[in-house]
């Protein structure tokens, strides 16, 4: 049966070129440059999104050759949307924010709806009682977590982890829920996992950034977006093997077919090139990857993440709020729709790290009984009752993605990063998110910034 993924792709191809020419005319203004067809033909592995915007680059602005192997039935990767959930609409299952502005990712979605900045106001809920942004304002433990959660982004000196970070800087012991929560989602890993100088020197863009959410689900801005560049996608095709010995690259994918081009890019997520090609979903690499790429590897980490949507039919947070946070194991929950005519909401949780390594091994029934027993001891009965639906993604059960995305572990550096994305001869050349340099690792503007750079080295390489 057609995916409802595939289902849109299909239906956005069957869409006439014209209809989206607004869209394509102003974000790349390729039509005004005389193209100049290169001879090289450039194999990219993966169509998430630095794999299609490498791909959209190489063939709209420099005029390659470009085939993109696909090994899910998707495209997007790591960005997923569902279109109609629990009668509310879209909402997103992977990545849902947009850090800052000054990118490409945040011009593609401007240039087709309105975005708004997200709010820093949340509701606390502990031990049940809940108290609101305007209480916090007032509370000196809360203003003193803050302070050492901003202070963390200028931490210099000996690498040690955020938890003891959170313990030497005595983050006080009632808001270290919310530290913690606040840190897992910034690090994508719980706080004893992450590097503290991940946080500081060479830290995260999007700790400072101010967040946006849009109007418009974020694959439909990729189907817009990357229109031209989808007949080159072939799905269902699982790469296990690289062979970078000879003049070109031979890459066989799952069904033993090989094809052949001048260079290739790798996008396919940090989690997936970790593997062994004898594990599930790993590549074989003929020669071997080099060490200095394997020990760089060592230095990254990318854990499980569960997202996790329920809806309610009741509020119990104040209306500005954006965010609740909850002393549990499921920290914080953003506030992704409210139809208060209905009395029907839409919120939507990440857990990454320890808590979802937990969760991973939890089916979605144990998940929700978790949540009515979480809420129940820390917001009270009432909100417990309130869960109509729900529904959880393991991403580090998600085939060929295997997890949420790359952090910094202890010792780890963004040297790891560089020496993730060195290319190999000229011929193998790596990009995506683990790959960014720039403090954007983990975004998606960030994987962006890595298809962008690794294109312009292709680029040089020719001319
Ligand atoms: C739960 C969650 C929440 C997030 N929240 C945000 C957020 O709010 N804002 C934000 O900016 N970022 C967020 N992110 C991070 C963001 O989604 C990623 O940084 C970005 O999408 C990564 O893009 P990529 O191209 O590097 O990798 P991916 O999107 O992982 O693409 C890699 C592609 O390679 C394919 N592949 C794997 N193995 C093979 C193979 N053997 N052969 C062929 N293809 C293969 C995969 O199927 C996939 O399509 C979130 C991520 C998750 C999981």
């Amino acid at each position: 049966m057609q995916s409802r993924r595939t289902f849109i792709r299909n239906l956005a191809l069957a869409i006439p070129a014209y209809s989206f020419a607004g869209v394509l005319l102003s974000s790349c203004g390729t039509n005004e440059k005389q193209l100049k067809k290169s001879k090289l033909k450039i194999g990219v592995i993966g169509a998430g999104i630095s794999g299609l915007h490498a791909a959209w680059l190489l063939q709209n602005e420099y005029g390659y050759e470009v085939e993109i192997l696909e090994a899910s039935d998707k495209i997007g990767g790591r960005i997923q949307s569902v279109h109609d959930i629990f009668g509310m609409g879209s909402a997103e299952l992977g990545a849902n924010e947009i850090y800052g502005q000054n990118h490409d990712w945040y011009k593609a979605v401007q240039a087709q709806a309105i975005t708004k900045p997200v709010s820093n106001n949340s509701n606390f809920f502990s031990e049940g009682v809940g108290y609101s942004q305007a209480d916090m304002a007032q509370n000196s433990d809360y203003q003193s977590m803050e302070s050492r959660l901003e202070q963390m982004s200028q931490t210099v000196g000996s690498d040690i982890s955020v938890e003891m970070y959170m313990n030497q800087v005595q983050v006080p012991q009632k808001v270290q829920f919310i530290f913690k929560s606040k840190s897992e989602q910034m690090l994508g890993t719980s706080i004893d996992r992450a590097s503290i100088l991940y946080n500081s020197s060479e830290g995260l863009g999007k700790i400072i950034e101010t967040k946006y959410k849009s109007g418009i689900s974020f694959d439909e801005v990729i189907l817009r977006k990357y229109q031209s560049i989808l007949p080159n996608v072939l799905n269902n095709t699982q790469v296990t093997e690289i062979d970078y010995s000879g003049e070109k690259v031979k890459v066989t994918d799952h069904l033993q077919v090989a094809r052949e081009y001048d260079q290739i890019i790798v996008t396919v997520p940090l989690s997936v090139l970790k593997l062994t090609s004898s594990q599930a979903y790993g590549i074989k690499f003929h020669p071997s990857l080099p060490e200095s790429k394997l020990r760089a590897m060592d230095g990254l980490g990318m854990d499980s993440g569960v997202r996790i949507i329920v809806q309610t039919n009741k509020s119990f947070w104040n209306n500005e709020s954006e965010s609740l946070f909850v002393n549990g194991k499921i920290g914080k929950y953003d506030i992704v729709k409210s139809d208060i005519q209905n009395n029907r909401y839409l919120l939507a949780a990440t857990v990454h790290g320890e808590n979802a390594d937990i969760l991973n091994n939890m089916s979605e029934s144990e998940i929700l009984r978790l949540i009515q027993a979480e809420w129940k001891e820390q917001i009270g009965e009432e909100a417990s009752k309130s869960i109509l639906k729900h529904q959880v993604v393991y991403w580090g059960k998600t085939p060929f993605i295997q997890g949420s995305f790359s952090y910094h572990k202890v010792g780890g550096s963004n040297n790891s990063r560089a020496e993730l994305a060195k290319t190999i001869e000229n011929k193998v050349f790596f990009a995506g998110e683990a790959c960014n340099t720039s403090n954007n690792s983990g975004t998606i503007h960030g994987a962006i910034e890595t298809a962008i750079e690794t294109v312009k080295s292709i680029h040089r390489l020719q001319s």
